[in-house]
């Protein structure tokens, strides 16, 4: 049966049918109303109650509403859990109209395109990237409008959707759009669900595909070197932005791209694993490389310090040209102290500028960026007298929009209200015009005084009141104890519990010419204001410039603050395909540790007699920490940063690639070893001669002689074919017999002092292999109970006497992993009681190593 709804919830539908995947904020009134579906979604994500209207159905329709005038917040919690609001209002007057009013939606908020405040965090980018392949090239663009900046990058090849993968992790978008057919796109969904926050997916094509591919040029002043396709793409994102910003967005006009051949690639996992910008634990910045970094007075340095650390620099010219201002500020305290309280004066400029180009800054921004500017030439002078050439560079390349300045500074009140439309933002003094308004407002208090005595003395009613309400308009109070003396002229306007209201011609005609002036202000302010705001948009590319020089200026201060208060020193940059450390540290471990002192170790790694480093030792003494702590130096010297070391020369390399610890990826369906083992495909896939690989544990996630095989082989392909700088973390100790066969690779050890039962941890890394691993030792300090420890020991006795004593032999995994196999097998029937096994069992253990003969043999 066909349902025949009520006129307004036919008008809801067929609005709704255009906006299948928003959720649609339908204005009634004060009210955004939802209905059906969408009423049931938003009363659940936003905790409202859910009711329900007539609406022609058998059934009431569900509903609930939010107030208007509150509808930022509500819209700011629905966008955080990802998703697409469309606002649909009343376009024509409810008065005027005849039969149902005409609504629209006049504007779709989504996670990627939001500049709700609520939503921004102020040190963080909020992207939005769209996805768009065309001739197996997969170009990927990003656009934050709340700052203006733009990314690309096309990926191609087999490994282009590693590369997209990357890029969609570094920019960590709100919201990604795939636009057309994009090849294995559900992997990257399947990546991006996994690996991202709250985020929204979103399919567009534009309507004119030919016309959109072309927005790209119109908007930027150069795109000539993008490929034909990524033109596309962002034409495609231009398209899709002005459809729902509704804006031309002229201050998103930074267009870089993210080219991998000229950076060190951190890719999603090495970010993860060495705990850059997130921990482990809780994804919060605590205890991160970041929160050891970042110093940083302005929001703009905020972001700038992570993109440096997604994005390190690989050319050794450009990095120690950050060092040399590094190094610069460092050496000079006072300089730091000053600039660091000019820093602090600075807003958000970057997000000023584009509430500016979209038309929503309101005057507090203005003021904003007036105190802001208002530090430029301290900042400046500061820089350009330093004494040092690297600080007046930038110091020279920074304009203080003098005029600008003072434009503002004469025409804002200190602290305007945050509303446009009511006045009360513009100095005394700046418009001839509003300051006559303003006088005779002021002269009409006076006036209102007057005529408050003269009435008081005309009536004799002492405690005769003149006032003003914005409903009522100006009004002469008398109590009620005092009406028996009210005169005939005065016309009762309104009734109060304890008072009657009146008014009189000449207090009417007093209220028409004031309210006229006040009226005037307001829409003189407002134009004011609007022609101030144009202004700075007149400059916004310069004031972007200086924006993003005040970000760099910012990071080179935080660097130099982290130098100082850490003990880093400046790191050679080498070509000789060397990494050297004495005694290097783990800057995140170091500043965690309460009663220990942090144990500094070397490093050496070369082309030639050390390029692999395998790494034994205990449990819980110090491997991973040592490891993470290299690959933590090496990022931050290709930042430009100085690094937590006595001494350190480290050569660029292209990627640092981790395999570090074990975690189930269940929500991918992956078992433990199942992302080791993609984790180690990648590198042996990718890494290059250029590249420093971190592998901690490989093997560990299956049996022995499977775990300890592959370990193997990994090394010996690395090694040999790869020949990329590698530390090796492992338990199989009997690895340290590849120092014997292959040439390039050296053993270390994590030294321990064994006093008594007890054993303590050095921290110091060694020459030479280990050949225990004192897990039981760990197993006691974590508490596991007494007799399960003597099994432990007991059971470890028995295991050495077979396994452990098997040498590797020589370069051939196929011996080793017979030898293995054999003391295995020795192991197994040592274990045997004869005496007490029943024939049955007998069999079946006979049965048992049979077919593990048989798998070995590989006849099964
Ligand atoms: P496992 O083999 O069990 O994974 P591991 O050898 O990798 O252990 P780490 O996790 O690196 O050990 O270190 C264990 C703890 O030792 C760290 O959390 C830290 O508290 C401390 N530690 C590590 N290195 C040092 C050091 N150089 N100086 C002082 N303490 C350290």
């Amino acid at each position: 049966m066909t349902v025949t709804y009520t006129p307004m919830i036919q008008q809801y539908k067929e609005i709704k049918e255009c906006h299948p995947g928003d959720i649609l904020f339908f204005r009634l009134g004060d009210f955004y109303e939802m209905f059906f579906e969408d009423a049931e979604l938003a009363s659940r994500e936003l905790e409202i109650t859910l009711t329900g209207r007539e609406g022609g159905s058998k059934e009431r329709i569900p509903m609930c509403g939010v107030p208007y005038h509150a509808a930022e917040g509500y819209i700011a919690k629905l966008l955080k859990k990802g998703y697409r609001i469309a606002i649909c209002e009343q376009t024509e007057d409810p008065k005027q109209a005849t039969g149902l009013v005409k609504r629209e939606v006049v504007k779709i908020i989504t996670p990627g395109t939001t500049m709700n405040e609520q939503i921004l965090e102020d040190k963080t980018n909020q992207y939005l990237v769209l996805v768009y392949e065309e001739n197996a090239l997969l170009c990927l663009v990003a656009a934050d409008i709340s700052t203006g900046e733009c990314l690309w990058t096309v990926c191609r090849g087999a490994a282009r959707h590693e590369k997209a993968a990357d890029f969609i992790f570094q920019t960590s978008p709100a919201e990604i759009v795939q636009s057309g057919n994009v090849e294995n796109w559900d992997k990257l969904e399947d990546f991006c669900r996994q690996k991202l926050g709250n985020f929204v997916f979103t399919s567009f094509l534009p309507e004119n595909i030919k016309t959109s591919g072309q927005l790209a040029e119109k908007h930027f002043t150069d795109t000539s070197r993008l490929p034909q396709e990524a033109r596309t793409a962002l034409g495609f994102m231009l398209s899709y932005l002005y459809q729902v910003v509704k804006s031309d967005l002229a201050h998103l006009n930074r267009l870089n791209e993210l080219n991998y051949d000229n950076t060190m690639l951190m890719d999603a996992t090495a970010i993860r694993n060495l705990e850059v910008l997130k921990n482990m634990r809780d994804g919060s910045k605590k205890d991160t490389l970041l929160s050891v970094l970042d110093r940083t007075h302005t929001a703009m340095g905020g972001r700038q310090i992570k993109r440096w650390l997604e994005i390190p620099l690989l050319n050794p010219l450009y990095i120690k040209k950050r060092q040399q201002v590094v190094k610069d500020l460092l050496g000079n305290v006072v300089l730091r102290d000053t600039l660091a309280d000019n820093l602090k004066r600075i807003q958000d400029i970057e997000r000023i500028l584009s509430r500016v180009e979209v038309g929503t800054a309101n005057a507090r921004d203005l003021a904003a960026l007036s105190s802001s500017l208002g530090a430029l030439p301290e900042i400046k002078r500061i820089l350009s007298v330093a004494g040092s050439s690297s600080l007046a560079l930038l110091g020279g390349q920074m304009e203080v929009h003098a005029a600008l300045f003072n434009l503002l500074v004469s025409a804002l009140v200190e602290e305007p209200p945050f509303s446009v439309r009511e006045g009360g933002m513009i100095k005394e003094g700046y418009d001839f015009e509003l300051d006559e308004l303003r006088a005779i407002s002021r002269e009409s208090r006076a006036w209102m005084a007057d005529f408050e005595q003269k009435e008081r003395i005309s009536t004799g009613i002492k405690n005769l009141k003149v006032g003003y309400n914005k409903v009522f308009g100006y009004y002469i109070e008398i109590t009620k104890s005092n009406l028996q003396s009210v005169p005939d002229n005065f016309v009762r306007k309104q009734t109060l519990a304890n008072a009657e209201r009146y008014i009189v011609p000449e207090l009417k005609e007093f209220e028409n010419k004031i309210l006229g002036a006040q009226e005037r202000i307001e829409q003189l302010e407002y134009h004011l204001f609007g022609l101030l705001r144009e202004k700075v948009r007149e400059q916004l590319v310069s004031l972007q410039d200086t924006a993003r020089l005040l970000a760099d200026i910012d990071v080179f201060m935080a660097l130099a603050v982290a130098a100082d208060k850490y003990n880093f020193v400046c790191p050679e940059i080498n070509d000789r395909q060397e990494i050297i450390i004495k005694d290097g540290r783990h800057p995140v471990v170091e500043r965690l540790l309460v009663r220990e002192m942090f144990v500094p170790n070397d490093t050496a790694l070369n082309m030639k007699e050390q390029r692999t480093v395998i790494i034994t030792g205990p449990n819980m003494a110090g491997k991973s920490t040592y490891m993470r702590q290299v690959a933590l130096i090496v990022l931050l010297a290709q930042i430009g940063s100085f690094v937590p070391a006595r001494e350190a020369s480290i050569c660029p390399v292209d990627r640092i690639f981790t395999r570090v610890g074990a975690s189930d990826d269940l929500a991918s369906g992956q078992s433990t070893f199942m992302v080791e083992m993609t984790e180690v495909a990648q590198i042996i896939k990718y890494a290059t001669a250029n590249s420093l690989i971190i592998l901690d544990e490989v093997g560990r996630g299956t049996s022995t002689y499977d775990g300890m095989s592959i370990a193997r082989a990994v090394i010996e392909h690395i090694s040999g074919r790869i020949k990329a700088k590698t530390l090796f973390a492992t338990h199989y100790h009997e690895l340290i017999q590849l120092e014997e066969s292959i040439s390039s690779l050296k053993n270390y050890s994590v030294a321990v002092k064994e006093r008594g039962n007890e054993v303590v941890f050095l921290r110091r890394i060694i020459p030479g292999g280990a050949d225990k691993s004192y897990g039981i030792h760990v197993a006691q300090l974590a508490g596991l109970p007494k007799n399960l420890l003597a099994r432990a020991q007991e059971l470890l006795a028995e295991y050495s006497e077979g396994i452990c004593a098997t040498p590797v032999q020589d370069n051939a995994v196929q011996n080793g992993q017979s030898s293995l196999f054999a003391s295995a097998l020795s192991s197994e029937l040592l274990k045997l009681d004869v005496t007490t096994l029943t024939p049955l069992e007998a069999l079946n253990k006979i049965f048992e190593l049979q077919q593990e003969a048989r798998r070995e043999a590989g006849l099964s």
